[in-house]
């Protein structure tokens, strides 16, 4: 009997405890808690817990030493959300084990753009990487995992997050669909239509959490957002002021060159949204439109809200039980979860063999 988990490898953002100085939620005298956001999905034997096969959805500080204190194996690839250092630190590390134990280049799943300004601050993997192309709103086959189906769908994550997008998994167990969506950092998702209704009913989110209050300078969206149609309302201002339009969001993701299918995504995504703006800013107004049954709240950090919103930053206990509490006054279904370092979530168990829709 095999089971398919997620495991949070780490949940920090990029910096969770400055050097000198104390945070609530992060104890900094515990190693793991200092960890960047970081997950595997693992495919392992039910009984044993022996890990059969792993796939990492970013590696920022700490991971490393977190896989060595589980099981000390390479993962069998990587999918990278977005190219900040908080995301792909230890992506040296990795690769290099990978290279110098086995001889072969290490399988990294990304955007174009993403894997490009990676290797702007890690010019040495070029040689030991194979890299594989992710194209937004395309399934694309993990081969390192039997067979696994993932999708990228692009995100606004500022300026300087090139090719940043959200990760979604789906698998088949028995005749049950199963969903996990990793949001990566962002401040909104650039979904179509068809994409809102695939994630329709999502098992499990990990989403960015780094501020409870709208503050869209920080590039992350809030998990509370302002209600009705004030949000848009609010963002559109935002978008004004700088002197921008819906168009500007998109840039990030669009290659120079001409790419039929990148492009004719945004096509799509920026005709659509004439008809009716569906841009989420907040988790709470995304995980409302998709309905998902478990939200994990990583990422945060609390610093906006407290400098920019008069806002206490919150424990673990404290931000789980806000969260909870809010969503339930705004008659949101979610369950959500501020997850332990080394937490685990069950997708799927299965007799039979597990495969993909
Ligand atoms: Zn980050
Ligand atoms: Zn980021």
């Amino acid at each position: 009997m095999t089971e398919i988990i997620i495991r949070t490898n780490g949940r920090g953002n990029a910096w969770p405890v400055f050097l000198g100085q104390q945070h609530p939620y992060y104890n900094n005298t515990n190693p793991d808690e200092l960890a960047n956001a970081s997950f595997s999905v693992i495919k392992r034997d039910f009984y044993s817990k022996v890990i059969d096969k792993e796939l990492l959805i970013d590696a920022g500080h700490g991971t490393i030493p977190f896989l060595m204190k589980h099981q000390n194996r390479i993962p069998e690839a990587i999918v990278l959300t977005h190219p900040h250092i908080d995301h792909t630190l230890s992506l040296d590390w990795l690769a290099q084990s990978h290279f110098r134990s086995n001889g072969t280049k290490y399988p990294v799943y990304a955007s174009k753009m993403c894997w490009e300004l990676s290797l702007q601050s890690f010019p040495q993997l070029e040689k030991i990487v194979e890299f594989k192309e992710l194209m937004p709103g395309e399934p694309l086959v993990i081969e390192e995992f039997d067979d696994l189906e993932i999708v990228f769908y692009p995100v606004f994550h500022g300026e300087s997050a090139l090719g940043a997008g959200m990760i979604y998994i789906k698998l088949m167990n028995g005749s049950k669909i199963r969903k996990a969506l990793f949001t990566g950092d962002v401040l909104c998702p650039l979904l179509r239509v068809q994409d809102y209704l695939e994630l329709l009913g999502c098992d499990v989110v990990y989403t960015d959490s780094n501020n409870r209050f709208p503050y869209p300078k920080s590039n992350h969206w809030s998990i509370a957002g302002l209600e009705g149609n004030v949000e848009s309302k609010f963002f559109n201002d935002w978008l004004n002021e700088k002197g921008r339009f819906l168009s500007w969001l998109i840039r990030p993701n669009l290659p120079i060159e001409f790419n039929e299918r990148i492009h004719g995504y945004f096509e799509t995504f920026l005709n659509e949204q004439v008809h009716q703006n569906n841009i989420s800013y907040s988790v709470f107004d995304f995980i409302r439109k998709i309905d998902a049954k478990h939200v994990n709240i990583i990422h945060y950090s609390g610093r906006e809200d407290k400098v920019y919103n008069e806002s206490e930053t919150l424990d673990e206990t404290g931000l789980e039980k806000w969260a909870n509490d809010l969503a339930n006054n705004l008659d949101i279904k979610s369950h959500f979860k501020t997850p332990k370092v080394g937490d685990e979530f069950v997708l799927a168990k299965a007799e039979k063999k597990l495969h993909n829709n």
